[in-house]
């Protein structure tokens, strides 16, 4: 869709590569094409360039609705149609829908440009054991194929006619006055063949197919999961997606979603896990087991007299995922441990640490602590503390933003 102001751009170039007058009939186009394209195809030892343009000014001239765009406002107007780089039709297709195939036959299509179908696309839920362990899983999927009675020809007889809303291109161009010197021109697949550029008569239609060209078929996909792959990783499987006469068939890929793993979080190929100690283990040492991806029960237990801090790491070498494709290498493990204090102690436990743990080196005299003032120490959450107060201050901005001398005030009265 587009709108632009018609200038006299190139209307008469069409017709001199095809050597004809500005008024021939649909048969002089035929007759001009018919000879130069012959002459010209690359397999005959043909200029491509010259081929590509004979097809390119008989596409448009043999169609009414294009020719009338082109005589009234000139090439350029009919590339912005279609899409912008004017690229229009491949022009063996041009060519070979003109003659019902390619007539020097032997498969002499060569450069022919496929069109290329889509991909399909489905999300894969793994466990993280299933990527830790490799795993394969089954997906069974619905497509279209081409039809084998009628080796995707959609008739009988293998044959078809041009469709007569299209002039057998596929697509419809259709033209709007915008106003004095706009117009907007639109291209859509042409609705009577469904973008096919051609129609079978009813009783000719494939009885599998009725006419359709295509046949659902079921199957059954077995996708392998390797080792160490990632969440997101994709699995492709190359031709597996809808066939279509004349096209090259788009790939099935499977995108990894690793689903969220209670015990491990994974980062690459390192494993991390939580821990969380009592303050006794933390000082005077621990062991637990660990149940691995693969249900080896790990034991995980402290050095003798070693203190673990509060928000600290240990690692434990080649316990992490299988790398991808050398499944025999590993990550690491992490161990985050978190010390559970307790909030309170009684007098008499107070006591007790007191008689073995180190005191402070130096206390407070008592003259010291005459200088100073007494303060009493409140439980905080800091997180929701910070938030709610740049919350108040981002209101209070707000505010200054609606009264332009709000923020001067505020200035002054820090000052
Ligand atoms: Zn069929
Ligand atoms: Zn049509």
């Amino acid at each position: 869709m587009f709108g632009r102001s018609p200038k006299k751009s190139d209307n008469t170039r069409y017709y001199e590569i095809l050597g004809v007058s500005k008024n021939a009939s649909q048969d002089d186009l035929k007759k001009a094409y018919r000879k130069a394209a012959i002459k010209n195809h690359p397999d005959k030892g043909g200029d491509p360039e010259k081929f590509k343009e004979l097809a390119q000014a008989y596409e448009v001239l043999s169609d009414p609705e294009k020719r009338g765009i082109y005589d009234q406002y000139g090439e350029e107007a009919l590339k912005e149609g279609m899409g912008g780089g004017g690229a229009g039709h491949n022009p063996f297709d041009i060519f070979e829908s003109f003659f019902g195939g390619n007539p020097f036959g032997g498969g002499g299509s060569r450069g022919r440009r496929q069109r290329r179908g889509e991909d399909v696309v489905h999300p894969l839920k793994v466990s993280l054991e299933d990527l830790y362990l490799g795993t394969s899983k089954k997906f069974s999927l619905t497509r279209n194929v081409i039809c084998s009675e009628c080796s995707g020809k959609g008739s009988k007889s293998g044959e078809s006619r041009k469709c007569t809303g299209c002039q057998g291109s596929g697509m419809k161009v259709s033209i709007r006055q915008l106003g004095p010197s706009m117009i907007q021109q639109m291209q859509h697949p042409c609705n009577e063949c469904k973008g096919t550029g051609e129609t079978i008569s009813d009783d000719d239609r494939c009885p599998q197919c009725k006419g359709e060209k295509v046949v659902l078929e079921k199957k059954v996909l077995e996708i392998i999961v390797e080792k160490g792959m990632q969440n997101g990783q994709k699995i492709t499987f190359p031709g597996e997606a809808d066939e279509a006469p004349d096209t090259v068939t788009g790939d099935v890929v499977f995108v990894l979603q690793q689903k969220e793993y209670p015990k491990f979080k994974r980062k690459g190929d390192d494993l991390f896990v939580e821990h969380t100690l009592s303050l006794s283990e933390a000082l005077c040492g621990f062991q637990f087991v660990l149940k691995h991806l693969d249900g080896r029960q790990l034991l995980i237990k402290s050095k003798t007299c070693e203190v673990v801090k509060p928000d600290s790491f240990k690692a434990i070498n080649d316990e992490g995922m299988p790398m991808y494709q050398r499944p025999f290498m590993k990550g690491n493990l992490y161990i985050h441990f978190t010390v559970d204090f307790p909030d309170s102690l009684t007098p008499d436990q107070v006591k007790a640490i007191e008689t073995i743990l180190p005191r402070p080196s130096r206390q407070l005299t008592d003259m010291e602590l005459d200088e100073c003032e007494e303060t009493t120490l409140h439980d905080v959450n800091i997180e929701e503390e910070m938030r709610r107060k740049q919350q108040a201050r981002e209101e209070a901005y707000d505010e200054d933003e609606e009264k332009p001398h709000g923020g001067q005030r505020v200035q002054c009265a820090q000052q």
